[in-house]
């Protein structure tokens, strides 16, 4: 097998054997950019390591081939004591990881081999001594777990010793001292000497990469980012080039556009003098990439070359970094570079103009992750505002309040109308009453998955977690982060979407996208970018996408927001939230009613309520489709909680005062008290037990459609009967449903359609039956979801989901993205027999999913006809139809 590629060999496409460093090492040396020369060992080299704890067979042969050609080429033999080779060893996952594995540089150098490099550096005798001084640093901390901290406390004591704090005041004679002791502290850790056979050297460094996939820092960041755990990571063996020779020497990073804003021109950082771990340690300041230009103009302009060469070639925004060697450049890695959610739409847009994508590509660069992320309210960061800590943004937004501590306060607090912040080190389930109190969550400890992640983000509330520089005392209620003390009541701004936390009120604005989707920014007129590209990207997913996209709304006011968001319908109207607020005592005289006329009282005190609701809606939508399901929730909710009532009785018994309203009152709540209220009686349940409820519900849709069409306002409701199991339910709510229509809608032009959703699993079973008596199909995933997996979706997810997800039992709640495998089968079997038993029956969804991005994706696959989702969303699922139509 072959475990070791030249970098001539390979190619971007191979990211999966090479690693993503090493895919793009190949690309850059095939398109003739200067890389060093060099050559990768493969994942599946890492993966065999990994699974025996032994390099697999010829590993070690195929290394010494690839060396030996790699000496022919850089005219230099590895660890030679006259002018040795040196070599980096990195490495390089499918994904990058940053910071998570090891890289040890200048492997060859011994205690000969130093004299040698000395000798070519012949005016830099420095500069040999400080490379073995780091060769043995790097190599005794990540190859033999020497404490790191021991050869940075040498490496003070000898700038103390110097009176001085900067590495460049050591001189040879300093370092070489250094080297010394390093070798000390090596071989009281390790009981051995430092190793001076170069090859045992690189031998030794590979392992170590290798082992680093393992790393405790690695597992925790790949659960994160969903990486699976057995890629392994490739090694990339590299000729040492060297940006501290001197002041006509140095290294930087470049990026080919802003990847923060997208914007074109040159960005990145250089610093003279330096190797990369100096730029990224932050031990001198480095200048802008600009300055390079005055520095060394021709090497400036080679790479400016190569920067748009390189973006030519990806088609995309690429960052790199490169090392100048006494004048001559070096191109040391380039990728596809990260960018932030506005950087990727107006790349996208801005690589359109430019002829190098076309409008379908622009769509695979952006996500509805990214532009939920725009449609938040952003804070407004002027440089007075600096962050004292990140974390990980955990669930997206901009929150500003009071810090308290505790789930009660957090509670207290906000019932007194303050906004609140809830710090806890980290969150479990008895906090949930003060998360749904605060405005924002911030914690110490735990990552994407953490309790209080998960919570928040079903809550759609703004977290930041495992802000570990917070030291958080709760029985002190205060925390200290970067010197400071914040205490309860002390106002601090947290930012779900970057992890940042500031101490203070920094002011929020409104998202300039939903400006845009509101029609309050016309995006031919603006100079906005990003609003610019948003509206060409949203454009084309219009144009493509085979999915409509309705919305979920109860108001007419939800309705019109959700039309200017582009929605094409409504595809929920819950209507049980129509009778809550005054009109509850209406409900609660039709649950007690003990004669028909009470209850036809009540019933007819209601239609009027509800057609005027009707009216309002249909006018919002202007002929749009509008799905009204009749009513759903246990009838329980419209009463008083059983306990409370029984205790107030008995009070009022005590005093002896006349409770005879009250007694009827709480026997009919001790009737129709349910343990399991869920699984009980409510949708089309209900229709069946209370007389005249859902006629009454039908008349009043229907007659709100034909007053609508009478005063020239299209109206075309569907209505949709919750909760259907089996067809013989549907067919006894059709037939009285069909009789009011008939008789209400009489010779005017309206047509209501009957349908029903699915969301009992048998329902979906039996859909080839049910489509008989529905005319649509609208899929209910969070009751389908629950009844499926038998998860409580009022209880599982604050209770255990995080340990789902840390086990990785699925890698993101059920309830927020579609189980394609479980849940989605029976939207899959529903879809097809409904549709062979009625050719032409419309399918849609209304549960949270429609609009998620991978379940779009999913209900455009199994040939759904619309999805349904928050206003909020509904630009999410056009963007995401249209990727799944390209
Ligand atoms: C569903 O169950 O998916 C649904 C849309 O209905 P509700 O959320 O109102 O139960
Ligand atoms: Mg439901």
């Amino acid at each position: 097998r072959k475990y070791v590629y030249d970098f001539a060999e390979g190619n971007k496409d191979l990211k999966d054997l090479l690693g993503g460093k090493g895919a793009n090492l190949a690309e850059m040396t095939n398109l003739g950019l200067p890389v060093p020369p060099g050559f990768t060992i493969t994942t599946e080299a890492c993966q065999a390591y990994l699974a025996s704890g032994r390099e697999p067979a010829g590993l070690g042969d195929q290394i010494a081939d690839h060396l030996a050609a790699l000496e022919r080429e850089m005219g230099r033999r590895l660890g030679d004591p006259d002018d040795p080779l040196l070599v980096s060893v990195r490495s390089g996952a499918k994904f990058s990881m940053p910071g998570m594995m090891e890289t040890v540089l200048n492997v060859g150098l011994n205690d000969r081999s130093v004299a040698g490099l000395a000798a070519r550096a012949s005016d830099n005798q420095r500069f040999a001594w400080d490379s073995y001084r780091r060769l043995i640093q790097m190599f005794g901390k990540t190859v033999c777990d020497v404490p790191g901290e021991e050869f940075e406390h040498a490496l003070d004591e000898a700038k103390q010793a110097r009176g001085t704090t900067s590495d460049l005041d050591l001189d040879a004679d300093d370092l070489r001292g250094l080297v010394d002791t390093y070798k000390k502290i090596f071989n009281k850790h390790t009981g051995r000497e430092f190793p001076q056979d170069p090859r045992e050297q690189l031998d030794l460094a590979i392992r170590a990469v290798f082992d680093s996939w393992n790393a405790e820092r690695a597992v925790i960041y790949r659960r994160q980012e969903r990486i699976p755990a057995d890629l392994g990571t490739a090694v990339n063996v590299v000729a040492m080039v060297f940006g501290n020779l001197g002041p006509d020497s140095g290294t930087g990073v470049a990026f080919t556009r802003d990847p923060a804003s997208g914007a074109q021109g040159i960005y990145g950082d250089y610093l003279a003098n330096a190797q990369g771990e100096d730029v990224v340690a932050g031990i001198r300041n480095t200048v802008p990439l600009q300055e390079l230009e005055r520095i060394d103009k021709p090497a400036y302009d080679e790479l400016l070359d190569y920067m748009a060469r390189l973006e030519r070639h990806y088609t995309d925004l690429c960052d790199i970094e490169f090392t100048i060697e006494r004048g001559k450049l070096w191109m040391l890695q380039t990728r596809v570079g990260k960018r932030t959610a506005a950087a990727a739409f107006v790349i996208a847009g801005q690589l359109v103009d430019e002829g190098l994508i076309d409008l379908d590509e622009a769509l695979h660069r952006v996500n509805g992750a990214q532009l939920a992320q725009l449609m938040f309210p952003r804070f407004q960061l002027d440089h007075e505002f600096q962050p004292v800590a990140t974390g990980i943004g955990a669930s997206p937004g901009a929150a500003v309040g009071k810090v308290v501590f505790t789930s009660a306060r957090a509670v207290e607090l906000a019932g007194q109308g303050e906004d609140v912040i809830l710090v806890r080190r980290e969150t479990n389930p008895d906090d949930l009453n003060g998360m749904i109190a605060a405005r924002g969550i911030l914690t110490s400890r735990g990552g994407k998955t953490s309790h209080a992640a998960v919570v928040a983000r079903g809550m759609g509330k703004t977290c930041v977690s495992g802000a570990d520089e917070l030291d958080i005392d709760v029985p002190k209620r205060r925390f200290a982060v970067g010197g400071r003390t914040v205490a309860e009541g002390d106002v601090v701004s947290i930012d779900g979407t970057t992890g940042k936390v500031y101490l203070g009120e920094v002011p929020a604005t409104p998202s300039e996208v939903v400006q845009y989707f509101e029609g309050e920014l016309d995006p031919a007129a603006t100079g906005d970018a990003l609003v610019k590209a948003v509206h060409r990207i949203m454009t084309h997913a219009d144009a493509k996408r085979r999915l409509a996209v309705r919305t979920n709304a109860d108001t007419a006011a939800d309705a019109a927001r959700a039309r200017r968001f582009g929605a094409e319908g409504i595809g929920l109207c819950r209507t049980e939230h129509m009778f809550l607020g005054d009109r509850r005592e209406l409900v609660e005289r039709l649950i007690l009613a003990r004669e028909a006329t009470e209850r036809e009282d009540a019933l007819a005190a209601l239609l009027p309520l509800q057609r005027a609701d009707f009216v309002e809606i249909f006018r919002a939508m202007d002929g749009q489709p509008v799905t009204v399901r009749l009513i759903d929730p246990p009838l329980h909710e419209f009463l008083p909680p059983l306990e409370q009532l029984a205790v107030d009785v008995a009070v009022a018994q005590e005093r002896g005062e006349d409770v005879a309203k009250e007694e009827a009152l709480l026997a009919a709540v001790r009737r129709m008290h349910e343990e399991n209220p869920m699984l009980g009686l409510r949708g089309v349940r209900l229709g069946l037990v209370i007389p005249g409820l859902f006629a009454m519900q039908v008349r009043a849709i229907t007659e709100a459609a034909v007053e609508c069409v009478r005063q020239g306002v299209p109206a075309c409701p569907e209505i949709m009967v919750p909760l259907v199991g089996a067809v013989q339910e549907l067919e006894t709510v059709r037939a009285e449903a069909e009789r009011i229509i008939a008789e209400v809608v009489g010779g005017n032009e309206v047509e209501v359609l009957i349908g029903t959703m699915i969301e009992v699993p048998r329902a979906a079973l039996t859909a080839g039956q049910i489509a008989e008596a529905a005319e649509f199909f609208s899929f209910g995933t969070n009751d389908l979801t629950q009844m499926g997996w038998g998860f409580s979706r009022d209880d599982v997810e604050g209770a255990f989901f995080w340990r789902y997800l840390e086990l990785g039992i699925f890698g993101i709640s059920p309830f927020e993205s579609i189980d394609a495998d479980g849940i989605g089968r029976l939207v899959r079997i529903a879809a097809e027999e409904g549709r062979a038993a009625r050719p032409g029956l419309k399918l849609g969804v209304c549960g949270e999913h429609g609009g998620d991005p991978d379940s779009v994706h999913f209900f455009d696959a199994v040939g759904l006809d619309y999805v349904s989702c928050s206003p909020f969303r509904v630009p999410v699922a056009r963007l995401e139809a249209g990727r799944a139509a390209v």
